[in-house]
């Protein structure tokens, strides 16, 4: 899996970053998961590895429009492009009139299905292979953040050593594979976990909506393996900040480290800030959490 950001801007874009727009890439075929689509999104989709083709879902956080401007954009232009594969768009009550406003009243329509899910806090979706959990942010408007959890996934089956063993290949494989015990028409009892290679832990992702500290942060990001959290302003501008539902450096970065994650990944900064305050803003966070790296439009993080 890997993190693309495509824009890290707060409120309006610069020259140099973006309006907010997170894509979550799942697998090898790219299949893709978008959190938020600020203005412009397409753009930068454009001119990244990603493919508008695989992309599947898209997740809001608020209805801010640094988050929410480039979906018309985004959603006709795939369809103009003839991809046929659906979308589910997740996001606050609201998002759908959005949505069907902007594109009824500019005579657009999506070709492929679109499907709209307004979302409360609280479980989102379950895949079978991904969970994804709600949670009230502190902000101004209704905002949430997102849990994605992994499911763990099970080790893989030891074919050729069955095979030496002299167990057929049948349907009875799938129950193997799922670690369960089976008998054969010989009568011999084959339990598939001692079968089985090393689970593979699922991974557990916690990006957040904007927010002013909350409680609630520290459930969503629990023992994450990334976190992706808000750092609108400086440690010193707390009060303006907090005054208008954002975080500062300091304040993403206790919540980092109070949930227990591996990495903190921070992003959403003000125009106010040109690239040589980058350093001073990474500082800022390393001081309480120092696994933070300050994310860039374009920068691609494994997961
Ligand atoms: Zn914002
Ligand atoms: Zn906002």
């Amino acid at each position: 899996m890997h993190l693309t950001f495509l824009g890290t801007g707060a409120g309006a874009p610069s020259l140099q970053r973006n309006v907010t727009a997170i894509a979550l890439t799942l697998s090898r075929r790219g299949d893709t998961w978008l959190f938020d689509c600020g203005e412009a999104t397409q753009h930068q989709f454009m001119r990244s590895s990603l493919k508008p083709g695989r992309l599947q879902k898209i997740f809001i956080t608020h209805l801010h429009g640094d988050h929410v401007f480039g979906l018309p954009g985004l959603l006709t232009s795939r369809s103009m492009a003839g991809i046929p594969e659906p979308i589910t768009l997740y996001g606050p009550p609201g998002i759908r009139q959005f949505v069907d406003t902007a594109l009824s009243l500019s005579g657009s329509y999506t070709t492929f299905p679109l499907e709209i899910i307004e979302i409360s806090a609280g479980p989102v979706l379950d895949n079978g292979e991904f969970r994804v959990i709600a949670y009230p942010m502190n902000h101004v408007v209704e905002c949430y953040g997102y849990r994605i959890e992994q499911y763990d996934k099970p080790g893989f089956l030891d074919a050729p050593r069955l095979k030496a063993e002299g167990v057929p290949r049948g349907p009875w494989y799938q129950d193997l594979k799922a670690g369960k015990r089976i008998t054969l028409e010989d009568g011999r009892e084959i339990n598939g976990a001692d079968y089985l290679g090393p689970a593979t832990r699922g991974k557990v992702l916690a990006i957040f909506g904007d927010t002013a500290p909350t409680p609630v942060a520290l459930q969503l990001a629990a023992q994450a393996d990334v976190m992706v959290h808000e750092t609108t302003l400086e440690a010193a501008l707390a009060e303006k900040a907090n005054g208008r539902g954002h975080s500062t450096t300091h304040q993403a970065a206790a919540v980092a480290r109070d949930a227990g994650v591996k990495r903190l990944i921070a992003t959403h900064f003000s125009s106010r800030y040109l690239a040589q305050d980058r350093e001073k803003l990474l500082a800022e966070c390393r001081a309480v959490f120092a696994a933070t790296e300050l994310a860039q439009d374009f920068a691609v993080f494994e997961v």
